[in-house]
């Protein structure tokens, strides 16, 4: 019962491609019988998210998609206007975009240049907290939303190559908890899922990503990388209403691989 998503309708941020962290989730979602609205950031990647949005169980009609690059206060600005007239309120948001100059996720983290640094923090940290007082300041968001992003361990610890990024989603995981607890007396719940390496388009832009996998096959408890799909099935359970106790948190979806020295 806690476990059902009917009647609720979650804005889905962050799906390039069947690979994507953001599909694992939808199709959890979707299962759940959660109705669905994804985002994109450029036209051209459009085709290719309807095609696969398609592949989900409602087929009878075309799924709800809104433009938004969240480089661009009027693209926010528009996609919580389309999202008002298509969904009237969201149930919960997942947040599954980052970006940075791939020239910064190998060798020496202070090589770093300032645009670089801007555009990485911008798109990857402060993006999450600009969509949620968009849509918080247009009544987007029903009283108890549930609200995700998608974090990982070189946030919290100096992780070989992920350098920039890590310094990112130290500032991406640190407005989750500033956030949880501004909108917490509204009964919004904000978290973040911190994944393992997962193989996708944005894990080929870190250096050496082979070997971040083959550490946690051979460190972390469970033996094995982490599945998009286990990553869903977090994110289903913190965007349900069996997660109602649980706010800024960063829970771990990793093998376990976070808790070894
Ligand atoms: P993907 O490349 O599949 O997804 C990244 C998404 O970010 C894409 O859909 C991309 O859209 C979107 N994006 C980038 N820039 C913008 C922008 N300006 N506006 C809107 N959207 C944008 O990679 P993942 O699924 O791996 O990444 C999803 C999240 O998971 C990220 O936060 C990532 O850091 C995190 N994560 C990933 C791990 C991994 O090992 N893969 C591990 C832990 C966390 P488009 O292509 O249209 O630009």
């Amino acid at each position: 019962m806690y476990l059902n998503f009917e009647n609720k309708t979650v804005l889905i941020m962050g799906v390039a491609n069947k690979r994507s962290i953001g599909w694992g989730i939808a199709k959890e979602l979707d299962k759940a019988g959660a109705k669905l609205i994804f985002s994109y950031s450029k036209e051209r990647s459009a085709k290719g998210l309807l095609k696969l949005a398609l592949e989900l169980s409602d087929l009878n009609k075309e799924p709800d998609m809104v433009k938004c690059d969240v480089t661009s206060d009027e693209d926010i600005a528009t996609a919580v206007a389309d999202l008002k007239v298509k969904a009237g309120q969201l149930s919960g948001i997942v947040h599954s975009v980052a970006f940075a100059n791939k020239d910064f996720l190998g060798d020496a983290y202070s090589a770093v240049d300032r645009a670089s640094f801007a555009q990485a923090l911008d798109i990857s940290a402060y993006s999450f907290t600009a969509i949620i007082r968009a849509a918080h300041q247009a009544e987007l968001l029903a009283d108890n939303a549930s609200l995700i992003t998608l974090t990982y361990l070189g946030g919290e610890r100096v992780i070989q190559n992920y350098n920039l990024m890590g310094v990112a989603k130290a500032a991406l995981e640190s407005s989750v908890r500033y956030l949880a607890n501004e909108y917490g007396p509204t009964g919004i719940r904000v978290n973040a899922i911190s994944a393992g390496p997962i193989r996708t388009l944005s894990a080929r832009g870190v250096g050496n990503f082979s070997e971040s996998q083959k550490m946690v096959e051979e460190r972390a408890p469970l033996r094995r990388v982490t599945t998009s799909e286990e990553v869903g099935t977090t994110a289903l359970f913190l965007l349900s209403d069996m997660a109602s106790g649980i706010t800024g948190e960063n829970i771990h979806v990793d093998s376990g691989y976070h808790i070894i020295g």
